[in-house]
């Protein structure tokens, strides 16, 4: 079966601004399977969204996430349950594998939505390369596409979403025997997965900047 999934997605457990629960339900109404939540520097929001899911029918498979903000740039990890994660590339390549977990680096040329750029060639141990990211310019994204056939590694497209209407709008068809978490993750490593290359309508951008603006204007009157 051919399943339907976005793996970079934050909630109000970073800078996001949908509940974990907002986002399972729009996710579902998008007609994806598989939800990664991906918040910064925290598995917070998606085991919430785990637990969620399996107390609700018909909700999307959530994968645990998290985008973890290494010194060399960003990278998302993909575990089937929470690890600690250190914060420089190697080992936590090192680490992401004797846990079992998915290890791909997020829009790596985007150098200014700090993408690990063309360190990206120098391992050749990830599991996936983002190839395309709904945020991330067109240029940066054809680089990525490039660095993965050059690197013989599946590619991911997904939205790095931030706001609700953002959810699914990049998206990658994983073809798996069952449903289940292990069956994606696997097929994911043998790369049986089709990126779908979709970029962000320009309402949608502007809702995204003005969530940004208003999130930044809250946090710094916190502060
Ligand atoms: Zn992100």
């Amino acid at each position: 079966m051919l399943l339907k999934a976005d793996l970079h997605v934050h909630s109000t457990y970073s800078d996001g601004k949908a509940s974990p629960q907002e986002i399972l339900y729009t996710a579902r109404e998008r007609s994806l399977h598989v939800v990664a939540i991906t918040d910064h520097d925290t598995f917070a929001g998606s085991v919430v969204a785990r637990r969620y899911s399996n107390t609700a029918q018909d909700l999307p498979l959530v994968i645990l996430g998290v985008e973890v903000r290494c010194d060399e740039g960003d990278i998302l990890l993909y575990c089937e349950r929470e690890v600690d994660f250190p914060r420089r590339v190697d080992a936590l390549i090192e680490k992401a594998h004797a846990e079992n977990c998915l290890v791909v680096p997020a829009h790596p040329y985007d150098i200014m939505r700090l993408g690990i750029g063309e360190l990206v060639l120098s391992y050749n141990d990830w599991d996936a390369i983002e190839v395309w990211n709904a945020s991330a310019t067109r240029g940066a994204n054809l680089k990525a596409i490039k660095a993965a056939q050059v690197l013989g590694k599946p590619g991911l497209a997904n939205s790095d979403a931030h706001i609700p209407e953002e959810i699914g709008l990049a998206y990658t068809y994983i073809e798996v025997e069952d449903l289940t978490l292990d069956s994606v993750m696997e097929a994911i490593r043998r790369g049986r997965v089709k990126p779908v290359y979709r970029s962000r309508p320009l309402n949608v951008t502007l809702k995204r900047v003005f969530w940004s603006i208003k999130r930044s204007a809250r946090s710094s009157t916190r502060s």
